[in-house]
């Protein structure tokens, strides 16, 4: 009979590789919290063949899943889960018992290659299959057993896994922005901000927007600088649309929070609504409020110029609304408990 795969590992594969290609179609919070406990249940079988076959293809699925955690699930439990079942093979690995040739260790397992690896690996059967499939000779096979190529896998998974809890969950500085902001008068350079957000490639609208939201909240302001300092926050969370987490958005809300949004106001037009139709156009808009010479261009029409138009309350709050909005979305789509997003 030919060896095949279970239908439970054909679908874990497809559901994991739609994952780690970062085009989920099941819910990946739920689906690697699954993969963590089921991790975590195979450490008390290590002592068996049948364990140590399930240590290597779970030790290749977390370290292909670990990217995916860090960047796209902001649940702390998660966190955890992965930690934990890493940590407790790790405890079960000797890398000095590899006799491997230099460079012979499996590779490229950051992938869907690395899920189809890790699932199959997970049964003597799989294991038929996946040396068939890739014409794979007996010492190749056992290469991915070998106890010093899972140790590197799952230190470079915990720590990768660690590093990411910090900055999702812990407190991000963003000081260091000051220098580039802060004018040597203590004013702050509003274009600066803007050319750090229009640089997209460097993803600057997350820091961006926690720098102005701190600005903001520490009192620091000159009258004439809270429209733009606020506009930057603005686009910082309208312009992240991967979502920051809860490390960015605690600031962000509290920032925004400050916000009156009880106001009202005659104003058949705001000027931000003839800037909002494109990055670029929001940018010109801010850019030509704070440096008007050097920057003539701008989408906003005379008649709505006015800087009265400009600092209405009600534009603020409609602007509030909608980043309270796009936080929110966050949290939906990176998924987490309440008490991961708060304090
Ligand atoms: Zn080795
Ligand atoms: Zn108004």
């Amino acid at each position: 009979m030919t060896p095949a795969l279970t239908d439970e590992h054909s679908e874990l594969i497809s559901d994991l590789s739609g994952i780690v290609s970062d085009y989920p179609y099941v819910d990946p919070e739920a689906t690697l919290a699954v993969l963590a406990d089921d991790a975590t249940d195979a450490l008390g079988r290590v002592g068996s063949p049948e364990g140590r076959r399930e240590r290597t293809g779970y030790t290749i699925l977390l370290y292909a899943t670990c990217w995916y955690v860090a960047a796209r699930v902001f649940n702390k439990s998660l966190f955890v889960s992965y930690t934990e079942a890493l940590d407790g093979f790790r405890a079960t690995l000797d890398p000095a018992g590899c006799t491997c040739p230099a460079d012979s260790h499996p590779s490229d397992l950051d992938s869907e290659y690395g899920i189809e690896a890790g699932v199959s690996l997970l049964t003597g059967a799989g294991r038929a299959v996946f040396a068939e499939d890739y014409d794979l000779e007996d010492e190749e096979l056992a290469a991915f057993d070998c106890e010093g190529f899972l140790a590197d896998l799952v230190d470079q998974a915990a720590g990768h896994v660690r590093e990411a809890y910090r900055s999702n969950f812990g407190g991000v500085d963003v000081s260091h922005l000051d220098a580039r902001f802060v004018r040597d008068d203590g004013g702050i350079d509003i274009v600066a901000m803007q050319e750090a957000i229009s640089r997209s490639w460097e993803n600057n609208t997350g820091p961006v927007a926690l720098w102005s939201a701190r600005r903001r909240l520490s009192g620091q302001v000159r009258d004439e600088e809270r429209l733009g300092l606020f506009l930057c926050m603005w686009m910082g969370i309208a312009q992240t649309y991967e979502g920051l987490p809860p490390s960015y958005a605690r600031d962000l809300v509290a920032a925004l929070d400050t916000v009156d949004l009880d106001v009202s106001c005659d104003h058949p037009k705001h000027p931000w609504s003839t800037a909002d139709g494109s990055v670029q156009s929001r940018y010109r808009a801010v850019v030509h409020l704070y440096a008007p010479e050097d920057h003539p261009d701008t989408p906003v029409p005379a008649e709505l110029s006015a800087r009265e138009l400009w600092e209405c309350p009600v534009q603020y709050a409609e602007l509030t609304r909608k980043a309270q909005e796009n936080i929110k979305g966050w949290r939906v789509m990176r998924g987490g408990e309440d008490e991961d997003w708060e304090d």
